[in-house]
């Protein structure tokens, strides 16, 4: 007789102790990350490594513009990689070109240059700023409270948000911040030093705020009186996030002078490579030619392969109509967040924001997160983990949605059947 043998245990394997106790062991807690660990994605979703799915309403802090594991995105890497991942700036290149063409073509005349990230674009606008005012003893440059521009140096500088710059000081000198969407501060604010101001567009990590179409129409008329560069961090609310490719021109649709308008620089990253690093900011014309050679650079700015991916990215947003998307089905979000916002007045206190770059309030003093000593916002944000969503804390009392450009209808239904069933749990 045949004998038995019963099966081997299974391997219980617990990928997230392990994943976890190397993190605490080997990487730098510089994040308040939270108690999950991704594994993969397809699309909208990812899945932990215990396979918990999650619908991704973050998309890794709006990066990625195409979802996870877009087909377009790997075949991008795959094919540049077979012919050309880095030669350096020493050279030219056909991506670098084509993707400077295509970002001008978007946003005005000008040119571009290329970085590896947001904070990195910036340093790159407060460069040209400098060097514009350079030799009138012009350097200070106003940014807005509240704003985020990076965490190197000079953009904890700029950043109007104490947090970031506790601990960090001596700041470096020629920021100083201005309230946000109030004209009058910024003309009060200019003095002798002053040679340019930036703001968001929409301010993201200050907890999406747009600015209003007077407020850039305004800043406009007012830099080119005083003679200050106007420069745009689109580093968050660019890439057709609002519904146009860049915040300003959804901002300023219908607006009477609307048409005309440009800023000076304007600096890009996050989705631009839709996970993939680069970072760019682009330069008005008659500026474009200030930072000569040898007086920026960075190794793999702009390298063929980040460039390849980017317009890829480019190619599949306009071939799929996807910022007509973020416009209508963020638009149908809001709707749904405002809904939430009379229903349970308790709960949320208002829902803002343009497109998939939305921010939804939540009311102060919520009973239910009393017990807690957490900011509500981190509360919430940890209730729909266990609902199985991603969001995006923006300081103590908004959470953020900046799902993926192709964002299905049912997708974003279901991110909305989750955030109400939690609302509702709570009220
Ligand atoms: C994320 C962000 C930055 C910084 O970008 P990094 O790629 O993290 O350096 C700068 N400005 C804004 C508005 C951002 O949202």
């Amino acid at each position: 007789m045949k004998e038995i043998v019963p099966a081997p245990p299974a391997i219980v394997r617990n990928d997230y102790e392990s994943i976890r106790e190397l993190f605490t062991k080997n990487v730098v807690p510089s994040y308040g990350r939270f108690e999950i660990v991704l594994s993969h994605g397809a699309g909208s979703h990812v899945f932990d490594v215990a396979g918990k799915r999650y619908l991704d309403l973050g998309s890794g802090i709006a990066v990625c513009s195409l979802g996870h594991a877009h087909p377009a995105i790997t075949e991008a890497l795959v094919e540049q990689s077979k012919k050309l991942i880095h030669v350096s700036n020493l050279y030219f290149t056909e991506p670098q070109g084509r993707l400077a063409a295509e970002l001008v073509k978007r946003i005005g005349p000008g040119k571009c240059f290329f970085a590896n990230s947001g904070a990195e674009a910036n340093e790159g606008l407060f460069k040209l700023a400098r060097k514009f005012g350079h030799d009138e003893g012009r350097f200070e440059i106003l940014t807005a409270t509240n704003s985020f521009h990076g965490r190197t140096l000079a953009g904890i500088a700029a950043t109007g948000q104490e947090k970031v710059k506790k601990g960090f000081e001596p700041m470096m000198p020629g920021f100083r911040h201005i309230p946000y969407n109030d004209l009058a501060a910024a003309r009060a604010a200019i003095s002798p030093a002053t040679v340019a101001i930036m703001i968001e567009g929409v301010q993201g990590e200050g907890g999406v705020t747009p600015a209003t179409p007077e407020y850039l129409l305004g800043l406009r008329a007012l830099c080119d009186e005083k003679k200050l560069l106007l420069l745009m961090d689109g580093v968050q609310c660019g890439h057709y996030r609002t519904g146009r490719f860049q915040s300003f021109q959804r901002i300023l649709e219908g607006v009477p002078g609307g048409e005309t308008f440009l800023p000076d620089g304007l600096s890009m990253a996050k989705s631009l490579g839709g996970g993939f690093p680069i970072g760019a900011f682009w330069v008005r014309a008659p500026f474009a030619d200030l930072l000569g050679p040898g007086t920026h650079a960075t190794t793999f700015g702009g390298t063929p392969l980040a460039c390849a991916v980017a317009l890829r990215i480019l190619a599949v947003i306009e071939e799929e109509k996807l910022g007509d998307q973020a416009r209508e089905l963020g638009g149908w979000l809001k709707t749904e967040l405002e809904r939430l916002g009379k229903a349970y007045p308790g709960v949320v206190k208002s829902a803002r924001g343009l497109g998939f770059m939305l921010g939804l309030e939540l009311a102060e003093n919520i009973p239910a997160f009393a017990a807690s000593d957490k900011p509500a916002a981190l509360q919430f944000v940890n209730r729909l983990h266990t609902a199985g969503v991603l969001t995006i804390p923006a300081g103590t009392q908004v959470i953020r949605l900046l799902p993926a450009l192709n964002l299905k209808p049912q997708e974003a239904a279901e991110g909305i059947d989750k955030i109400e069933a939690l609302v509702k749990s709570i009220a």
